[in-house]
């Protein structure tokens, strides 16, 4: 596993707990409005290595109580499971954030117990997805059953939406609340161009467009919320 990235301290990444947050290079996704362009490509940035944020962690036993495994997409990596293993070894919660592409992964990780929150990232509707994960001629049913799996409430989770004004519209939202229907928690994340997107000029879906939004997802999802806005 590469991890390129760590925040040693988070009050925000694991809702209600004191985690670090890593970040593992490469995806399978290339979503236009990601903001990690370096971590994705892996170009730029110095890895870290294990021993070396097992070091850290040695350092802050006792302060943290949880560790988020970001990316990038932490998924792609054969040995997430082991490393996760080793984690848990030490007591530590286990949040992992996933745009849900590994079906077979998430469902061992979550019988095996080894992860506590899953944040999974819903790219758009159906029909949307592929434009919006950018990936041509997408496959689908892994994501499907990464949905009804989280959607069964095996393990404590949210999804998630970064709003884009170019590819997020009333009829893709109203698909959406279809799709997602009974889910626990969504979360509509507002989009900024912090100037590192793969794809430059997109814009942020303004609030009270977001708001309506919200308000066609709540009458099929439990909770939903506007994240940054
Ligand atoms: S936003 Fe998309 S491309 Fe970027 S890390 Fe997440 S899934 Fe991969």
């Amino acid at each position: 596993m590469k991890i390129f990235g760590l925040e040693k301290l988070s009050m925000v990444d694991y809702p209600g707990h004191l985690c670090c947050t890593i970040f593992t290079g490469g995806c399978n996704f290339r979503c236009p409005f990601c903001q990690n362009s370096d971590l994705v490509n892996m170009t730029h940035l110095k890895e870290i290595s294990l021993d070396e944020f097992f070091d850290f962690l040695k350092k802050r036993k006792g302060v943290l109580d949880s560790v988020c495994i970001s990316g990038g997409e932490p998924s792609i990596y054969p040995d997430l499971p082991a490393f996760i293993q080793t984690l848990k070894q030490q007591g530590l919660l286990v949040k992992l954030d996933t745009n849900g592409t590994n079906f077979e992964m998430l469902k061992s990780l979550i019988d095996e117990k080894l992860v506590d929150y899953v944040a999974m990232d819903i790219k758009n509707s159906q029909t949307g997805y592929a434009l919006t994960a950018g990936v041509a001629n997408l496959q689908m049913d892994s994501i499907l059953k990464s949905v009804e799996l989280l959607k069964s409430n095996v393990v404590a989770y949210e999804f998630r939406t970064t709003l884009i004004k170019s590819h997020h519209t009333e009829k893709n939202i109203s698909d959406m609340a279809d799709w997602l229907c009974g889910a626990e928690k969504l979360f509509l994340q507002h989009f900024v161009d912090g100037g590192t997107c793969l794809q430059p000029g997109l814009e942020e879906v303004p609030k009270a467009e977001a708001q309506k939004f919200k308000e066609i997802l709540a009458k099929s999802i439990k909770h939903v919320e506007l994240r940054g806005y």
